[in-house]
């Protein structure tokens, strides 16, 4: 049992999950970062004396491809040594159990997929791919070692690369957005992990989901607006911990 959480509450989110007939799930970077992923605006060394909106923006890449594209190989490698926790993989037993189970994440680091969660419905783009940046319509590539031999890399149309992540300045892909409020119109159990409930358009979908009457569990070790939201179950403690506890209840093992 997880010292940080009463049991009774573990219990009734599992009642919840069981009971679920098409349950959605939104992550945040509280789900990343508990598997060491440095959060955007702590870059350490280097990077600090840069200002993120700098770096990552269309300005900042036509104005300074090679200094951008090094820090995103900087990311990218970064991002490559990571491994799910436990968390992703409750996830993934709650997919396979249930049949569905879409998930909403504002993260682009790809380790939903890595760890077997499928139709990830990703809101900021994913950092393991590019694509030209003057969207001469040529496919977009991935992220491999051997684009980062000359930087910046090139389109084969001769214009620079950009991460398909959305960078400052930029709209939300179209029909993740129009996917992830239909589904927040339509599930009948959502649950949020690790998301700091200040970034616009994620914050809004538990509160779409609470208008209706639905029920939201909050997995976060930090109390955020949503916390005390009636309809809201909040259990305060690491996504890598609660997740296991909850699928245990629900599916034993
Ligand atoms: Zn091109």
């Amino acid at each position: 049992m997880n010292e940080l959480q009463p049991g009774n509450l573990i219990s009734e989110a599992a009642d919840m999950v069981e009971a679920a007939r098409s349950m959605v799930v939104s992550t945040g970077a509280g789900m990343s970062s508990e598997s060491g992923v440095r959060t955007f605006r702590g870059e350490d060394g280097f990077w600090r004396e840069h200002r993120a909106e700098d770096l990552a923006s269309i300005e900042g890449i036509r104005k300074n491809p090679e200094l951008v594209w090094e820090w995103y190989r900087e990311r990218l490698k970064a991002c490559e040594e990571l491994e799910p926790h436990a968390g992703y993989y409750a996830l993934v037993t709650i997919q396979s159990e249930k049949g569905i189970l879409p998930l909403i994440t504002q993260n682009v680091d790809g380790l939903h997929q890595k760890a077997g969660i499928e139709d990830v419905i990703e809101l900021h783009g994913n950092l393991g791919s590019a694509s030209c940046i003057d969207r001469c319509g040529a496919p977009s590539v991935e992220m491999t070692e051997e684009l980062f031999e000359e930087l910046p890399p090139r389109c084969s149309c001769g214009s620079i690369l950009r991460p398909d992540v959305v960078l400052f300045g930029e709209q939300l892909p179209e029909e993740a957005l129009r996917r992830a409020f239909h589904l927040a119109d339509s599930c009948d159990l959502m649950m949020v992990i690790g998301t700091s409930m200040v970034v616009y358009p994620a914050s809004s979908l538990p509160l779409i989901a609470l208008q209706r009457g639905v029920k939201v569990i909050e997995i976060n070790p930090e109390v955020t607006p949503l916390s005390s939201l009636d309809g809201t179950i909040s259990l305060h403690g690491t996504a890598g911990s609660i997740l296991p506890e909850i699928v245990k209840v629900v599916y034993g093992g």
